[in-house]
């Protein structure tokens, strides 16, 4: 009889602990599903570029912000749900999940070297504003970025040339300021910024309506490699896209109209000796001079 009484009180106890569990994975669910919908319906462009400066604040300061990725990666098995969409260069010390300081599902992140935007790069773009409905996407250069130092430099090898007929059109412009050395490259990784926008624009209709609509805005942005912080170069949204369009074309046409031989490189990037046809770094993506130029320091949308 007590024998029997045991048998029953553990069954009821493992049918309690079974109850218990199943209510506890319902309701773990449960707020993963919320956690993950929340963050889709509250964020506009600004709450998106806040939460990215906030975290950038944190990044520079070095008290990041505490991450529990066993938890977070259950969240996220039934699917994402990114805030923003992230274009920015191959280069290892631009992490935008380490430099913004955001956790696993946060940043639709694309990153191809110079953060040019070819047919295969736009398909990616137009998957996270389209597809997963990120109200904010940024373009991020940053600073001695050896992708458009190559490009300052002229010629190219191997498929790596591909990459500098992308960026080449910005370098142009930026010669228009008779820059030198390290202040050329710089000029050209803002003016590459601003070029790649355009050429989303123009080539993307999905997005350039996105923007027209209001549902998306895209943001330029620089990040230095000597304090880690992130400075806007331009914004675009529905209210300034039709300008925006505007002043690239005239910009490009300008330096297409004078145009300078992309051969004529700046003797104080070229070290002494060396060929022109081996200028571009054996690391694409190397470290390049530190640069002196301005950050912009409105970080405000
Ligand atoms: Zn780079």
């Amino acid at each position: 009889m007590k024998l029997v009484m045991n048998l029953t009180n553990i069954r009821l106890f493992e049918k309690m602990a079974l109850l218990s569990a199943t209510l506890c994975l319902a309701a773990c669910l449960a707020g993963a599903i919320a956690s993950v919908d929340e963050t889709k319906d509250a964020t506009t462009a600004d709450e998106a570029w806040n939460a990215l400066m906030e975290g950038n604040a944190r990044f520079v300061s070095g008290e990041v912000a505490e991450m529990d990725f066993p938890e977070r990666r259950a969240e996220l098995v039934s699917g994402q749900s990114p805030f923003v969409t992230v274009v920015t260069c191959s280069d290892s010390r631009v992490p935008p999940e380490h430099i913004f300081d955001q956790n696993l599902g946060d940043i639709f992140v694309i990153r191809v070297a110079g953060n040019v935007m070819d047919p295969v790069v736009l398909g990616s773009v137009e998957y996270g504003v389209e597809h997963l409905h990120t109200p904010l996407l940024v373009i991020l250069g940053h600073q001695s970025c050896g992708a458009v130092t190559a490009a300052t430099e002229g010629g190219a090898e191997g498929n790596i040339e591909s990459i500098m007929i992308e960026i080449e059109p910005a370098v142009e412009i930026a010669r228009e300021t008779n820059k030198t050395g390290s202040d050329l490259v710089e000029e050209a990784i803002d003016d590459n910024v601003e070029l790649v926008i355009k050429n989303v624009l123009d080539r993307s209709h999905i997005t350039k309506e996105l923007v027209e609509e209001g549902k998306l805005a895209i943001l330029g942005a620089k990040y230095s490699l000597e304090t880690g912080e992130v400075a806007v170069l331009t914004k675009v949204d529905s209210t300034n896209v039709a300008e925006m369009e505007v002043e690239e074309e005239e910009k490009v046409a300008t330096a297409e109209s004078e145009e300078t031989p992309m051969t004529v490189i700046p003797e104080d990037i070229i070290p002494e000796g060396s060929e022109p046809e081996s200028s571009i770094p054996e690391d694409v993506i190397s470290e390049g001079e530190a640069s002196d130029a301005p950050i912009d320091d409105s970080l405000n949308v």
